[in-house]
């Protein structure tokens, strides 16, 4: 991996480490390979194409199928300090003008736009005469149509391709298919060896299947325990989603429907209630979810069954992209079956049986015995080799042992046999049970001798047993009408020829709580968390942008957990890089210092990763480092001189040091007041350094004719550095002398 690619990892985004693949892939880019990288959600395929565009000279094209997603990216790069811009139809005329200005001034590292506007003749002449290095193609599953998403003006892309010779392509994507993978390849003619495929296992999501009994009080018992955190709860009807929020919000959650019924107006509104976590839970059709990047998602509910195993992944996905521990819940029943084949009955023919083979799948995924992760990644092609997760539910609970229910199985195909092979479970049940329903003792149905014999399973379990006896092929379930009939194979049973055995599910309330305990467990200080939360939504509702773009959750919790109290510290904290310290830094260390002053916390020092580092070393503990820090702390300078016991123009030469290759100083007036100068001669020593600029202090001596002492000139300069301490983006509009902050991240991008 070269340095450089690190280095930005570590300066601009302000991660210590690549995840896996991550680092491969950049390599793979930079050699300008055509690549293929296939990584679940949250995997973080972002940063594989954002660090190449600030490496290669040029320009970088991305192509994503929606306006949200691109505007999420954009918002996310320019808190980075890392130029980027969208183009889009929608935008004014002089909106366009200014991107196409910047984009051919070489102002733009990243530009997004939808392939629909690639495609525009204008476009096209734009892009003519700029020098392109890569192309990225984010979804890239879009191209499929086998994909969930399939877009036609996608299948246009490869033709845009080939007039861009000269840019290397890359094509992400979290779909897992091994049809719509291969789909990809052959679309943008992409070799085996350009292709990265890490595991599809989201390690940070506990999976739980509950008996689905009384939904509603499930639900409430449910979301207790997140008070104050996001949640989607995923329903299949917009019936069922305005009468869920609507419980749900009478019983004091905040809450907000989602489903294509609604106005566009009202869609958007909650949507972006629930992104800027103005209200906790999104109760949603399958509608929700596409472009949405949300990364603070605490659990997933699917109170009513998914389609498939494709899509129940996809929607379990959208939980902890922060890489936190995050829950999905799946309340399963085997009345809801029948609706989902209602719908497939819906389909044409052809479609029906690829319907029911999903459906299939997914009920296997909710009554497997073993780790759920097992299926849930065979399904897509992987092999889970762990025995045991640690986190599901399955895993969590205590293995029920084998019992042997044959003679229940007995009873329960005579049953089916008995009342004419023309019900469903539940009727077969009751029968068993011996309900005292008028529709069993209008069909004289408590007449039979199966009547009434199965008193020692309870109805979950008889529900279980048939579940098997179906998935064993003894029984045939109806496609339409849910009825069972008995297959030849049922035969052996009958016989006592054939044994069956299943674990009989008994879970209570099971693992969940584990989940829950695991979660809790992480060590931060749950206070002063929310002091930050809430100092991050005041910033985020001033900056008009969703809270997780500011720091993700991730990044509040070590806070929480380091206590970090000076601008250094900060800077240790994972996901946060020199602009965003820059722009939020001393919000949070407010915050932050008077947390742990007034209950007497002290900082937990993390090893420095980054410090180690070649290009940083210079952010090694050194005298500078404790004097800046104890400056940025409390602001005070003479407070500092009886600290360290140095004269001033020692104190200047340190703090001049910690601005300029650590981090930066706090903006106050603690230099300009020290001044002895006239504010005549101030202002004319500041235009001194504004022209010569801030390295070197010789050059303004002379340029002011050897009248300012130095003294004078070093105080001046640090009151220019922390006055004008600007993002790379700000700086390109507004000032040109001050470029002299090391981590820089223009200046970086740029000497490289
Ligand atoms: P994806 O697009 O694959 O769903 P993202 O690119 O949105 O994932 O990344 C998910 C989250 O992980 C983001 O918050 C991102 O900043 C973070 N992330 C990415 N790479 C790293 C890394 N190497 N170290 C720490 N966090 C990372
Ligand atoms: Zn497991």
């Amino acid at each position: 991996m070269s340095g450089t690619a690190l280095e930005l990892l570590n300066s601009v985004f302000g991660y210590d480490a690549f995840h896996s693949h991550q680092s491969a892939i950049i390599d793979n880019i930079l050699a300008r390979n055509d690549t293929l990288a296939i990584m679940p959600t949250g995997g973080g395929k972002s940063i594989c194409y954002q660090i190449p565009a600030l490496i290669f000279p040029g320009l970088t094209l991305v192509i994503s199928p929606l306006i949200s997603l691109m505007e999420d990216q954009v918002h996310q790069l320019t808190s980075l300090g890392i130029p980027a811009a969208l183009l889009n139809s929608t935008l004014s005329s002089a909106d366009y003008q200014n991107t196409l200005g910047r984009v051919h001034n070489g102002n733009i590292k990243l530009l997004y736009m939808a392939p629909e506007t690639l495609m525009l003749e204008r476009t096209q002449q734009l892009l003519s005469n700029i020098n392109i290095d890569c192309l990225t193609i984010d979804e890239a599953h879009c191209i499929s149509e086998w994909g969930h998403d399939f877009r036609p003006e996608y299948r246009q892309l490869a033709e845009v391709r080939r007039h861009l010779p000269g840019a290397v392509c890359v094509a992400l994507t979290a779909t897992a298919t091994p049809r719509v993978q291969q789909d990809i390849k052959n679309s943008l003619q992409m070799s085996d060896s350009n292709e990265f495929i890490a595991s599809f296992n989201r390690p940070n999501l506990y999976l739980e299947v509950m008996e689905k009994k009384k939904p509603v009080a499930q639900t409430l018992q449910l979301i207790e325990k997140y008070q104050n955190q996001s949640g989607i709860i995923y329903c299949n009807s917009r019936k069922q989603v305005d009468e869920l929020s609507r419980i749900l919000a009478d019983n004091g959650c905040s809450v907000a429907p989602y489903h294509a019924g609604l106005t566009s107006e009202q869609r958007k509104a909650n949507q972006s209630a629930f992104i800027r976590d103005d209200i906790q839970i999104m109760v949603a059709t399958v509608a929700f979810g596409m472009g949405i990047n949300k990364s603070n998602v605490r659990f997933v509910l699917h109170f009513d069954m998914p389609q498939n195993i494709e899509s129940y992944y996809q929607q379990i996905g959208r939980a902890g992209r922060d890489g936190l521990p995050a829950n999905c819940h799946f309340l399963f029943s085997y009345g809801d079956i029948q609706k989902v084949k209602f719908f497939i009955n819906q389909k044409p023919d052809s479609e029906q049986r690829i319907a029911n083979q999903h459906l299939n799948a997914l009920i296997g995924y909710a009554e497997a015995e073993e780790c759920r992760r097992t299926p849930l990644l065979h399904y897509f092609g992987e092999t889970y080799s762990q025995e045991n997760c640690q986190l599901c539910d399955n895993c969590l609970s205590e293995k029920q042992p084998l019992t042997d229910v044959t003679v229940a199985a007995q009873k329960l195909l005579s049953c089916i046999y008995r009342t004419g092979q023309l019900f469903g479970i539940s009727y077969v049940i009751d029968v068993l049970r011996g309900s005292k329903s008028k529709r069993i003792q209008q069909r004289q149905h408590d007449q039979i001798p199966t009547y009434g014999i199965g008193t020692e399973l309870t109805k979950p379990q008889w529900q279980q047993l048939a579940r098997k006896l179906i998935q064993e092929n003894l029984v045939h379930q109806d496609a339409e009408y849910g009825s069972l009939k008995l297959t030849d194979h049922a035969r052996a049973v009958l016989r006592g020829a054939q044994k069956i055995q299943i674990r009989l599910t008994q879970r209570a309330e099971p693992a969940s709580k584990a989940a829950t305990d695991k979660q809790s467990s992480l060590d931060y200080n749950h206070e002063l968390f929310n002091i930050l939360r809430a100092c991050r939504k005041v910033l985020a509702d001033q900056e008009n942008v969703p809270p997780y773009i500011i720091f993700s959750d991730k990044t509040l919790i070590e806070m929480s957990a380091r206590f970090p109290q000076s601008r250094y510290s900060l800077l240790q904290i994972s996901g946060v890089g020199q602009v965003k310290l820059d722009h939020y830094g001393d919000a949070f260390l407010h915050e932050i210092t008077s947390f742990c002053d007034k209950n007497q916390i002290e900082e937990i020092t993390k090893p420095s990763v980054r410090e180690s580092l070649p290009s940083l070393r210079t952010a090694s503990r050194g005298r500078h480092v404790t004097v800046g820090e104890s400056f940025s702390k409390h602001n005070c300078l003479s407070r500092l001189q009886d600290e360290f016991n140095l004269k001033l123009p020692t104190l200047l030469g340190h703090l001049y040091k910690y601005q300029t290759e650590v981090a930066h100083l706090p903006v106050s007036d603690a230099f300009l007041r020290l001044s002895r100068l006239s504010p005549e001669r101030q202002t004319l020593v500041l235009e001194a350094i504004n022209n010569h600029g801030t390295d070197r202090l010789r050059p303004l001596f002379d340029a002011l004719q050897e009248q300012v002492p130095y003294d004078e000139l070093h105080l001046l300069r640090l009151h220019y550095l922390v006055q004008n301490r600007k993002s790379y983006v700000e700086k390109e509009t507004t000032i040109d002398g001050n470029q002299s902050t090391k981590t820089d991240i223009g200046t970086l991008a740029r000497s490289i």
